[in-house]
């Protein structure tokens, strides 16, 4: 699960991570307060933020020309005005896509005098089965592009899961991104207060891009994190109610979203050959035999190990309601799965949407022999298949 800046830099904060003052705003007059209130307090200029789940906001340009989604402004009317450009409008970057995201939400916070910028992040290795840290002197930019062209400037710092990121540890990041005397210690703090965050909130990626190294009105200078990105592991989630309820549906794909509520495992491809198939071993050849034959899958699907026929039928209907599909190929090996409940989901799915699309159906294992009559006696037009590759083989001249 993705979260907005505005609630990783919430969470960040809890566990000690430095963040300026700032607020979140869904509409015109909620972020008039915010303003109002980071001015009252003193701050001379503050950021108005869309608040999206991609990132290159900065760089983006709105729908209608606008330019930017992160704005600074010196004055309240200022940035009551930006906050009104970009409240409903819909914005473009580099992660969105052509069709961009509109923004529900702004981030209203104060503006920092920056001097450098770096780039943070903890996430997992999965080679070392260790969390790593991850750190760059190029902040601000994007990072996998840093990885392609420049690798040397990319810090890797190893964590011992037991023991967490030691302050030597991150005392040597601070010295590696060029930081010297009290920040180095007040860098360190803010890295260990980065990995508590990734580690209790069971985060999959914690990301400060840029964590800036900023000058303060008194003149002293200080680390900061400026822009926070996180994502959560789905399966902890249960863990962490509070962070759960967080979760912006509006951002999420709808079918993505819809097949979440049935415990359906899908995800949204560009093909025209949908699958549906039990286990993620098994979606993932069937959609591996699909390109093998020339074809492109529209989906993974994986219905679980012990589908019901309801969950089936959710399963068509999520299917269905994608414009490119033009042939389903529908793979299943019984194990816990009893064959017969998938073919029956299957008739009743097929009559109740009045499918008309191709339908190649491959049962095999538990219960196979009365799916196969279930489905012969059902009456319903389909494709049946031996073997896997020739259900791939059939869905592929059946989608042309
Ligand atoms: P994105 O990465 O989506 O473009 P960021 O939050 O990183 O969005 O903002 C883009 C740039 O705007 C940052 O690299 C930084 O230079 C500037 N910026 C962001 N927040 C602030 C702030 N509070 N004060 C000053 N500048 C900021
Ligand atoms: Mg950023």
């Amino acid at each position: 699960m993705n979260l907005h800046e505005y609630q990783a830099k919430e969470l960040m904060v809890r566990h000690g991570v430095c963040v300026p003052a700032g607020e979140p705003a869904t509409s015109i007059e909620e972020a008039r307060t915010a303003i109002d209130k980071l001015f009252a307090e003193g701050h001379k200029r503050v950021v108005v933020k869309s608040q999206i789940h991609a990132g290159g906001r900065g760089k983006g340009t709105f729908k209608d020309g606008f330019q930017g989604g992160v704005h600074l402004a010196d004055s309240p009317e200022d940035a009551a005005a930006k906050a009104e450009a970009m409240l409903g409008n819909v914005l473009v970057t580099k992660q969105t896509g052509e069709v961009g995201k509109q923004v529900n939400r702004l981030l209203i916070t104060s503006a920092q005098d920056i001097i450098s910028e770096f780039y943070v992040a903890v996430l997992l290795d999965r080679a070392l089965g260790r969390p790593i840290l991850m750190a760059s002197a190029e902040g601000g930019m994007n990072i996998e592009e840093v990885a392609e062209k420049t690798p040397e400037k990319i810090i890797r710092e190893v964590i011992d899961p037991d023991l967490g990121l030691q302050s030597f540890q991150g005392r040597k990041v601070a010295i590696a991104l060029g930081l010297r005397g009290k920040l180095i210690g007040q860098t360190a703090s803010l890295l260990q207060a980065l990995f508590r965050t990734w580690h209790e909130c069971d985060g999959s990626l914690v990301e400060i891009n840029p964590m800036a190294l900023i000058k303060n009105e008194d003149g002293t200078e200080q680390v900061v994190a400026l822009d926070a990105k996180m994502s959560i592991d789905d399966n902890a989630l249960y863990r962490h109610p509070d962070i759960a309820e967080m979760r912006d549906l509006s951002e999420e794909a709808p079918l993505e979203v819809e097949a979440d509520k049935h415990d359906l495992n899908y995800i949204k491809l560009d093909g025209n050959i949908a699958c549906l198939v039990n286990g993620a071993g098994l979606a993932m050849s069937t959609m591996d035999a699909i390109k093998h034959y020339g074809g492109e899958p529209a989906n993974f699907l994986d219905v679980g190990g012990g589908a019901t026929q309801e969950q089936v039928k959710a399963a068509f209907e999520i299917i269905l309601s994608d414009p490119n599909v033009e042939a389903i190929l529908v793979n299943i090996f019984g194990g816990i799965m009893n064959c017969n409940t998938i073919a029956e989901g299957i008739v009743a799915a097929v009559k109740e949407t009045g499918l008309t699309l191709p339908l190649v159906v491959r049962l095999e294992g538990n219960n196979v022999a009365a799916g196969r009559q279930t489905l012969t006696e059902s009456g319903v037009t389909l494709i049946t298949a031996d073997t896997m590759s020739e259900a791939a083989q059939k869905s592929v001249a059946a989608a042309k």
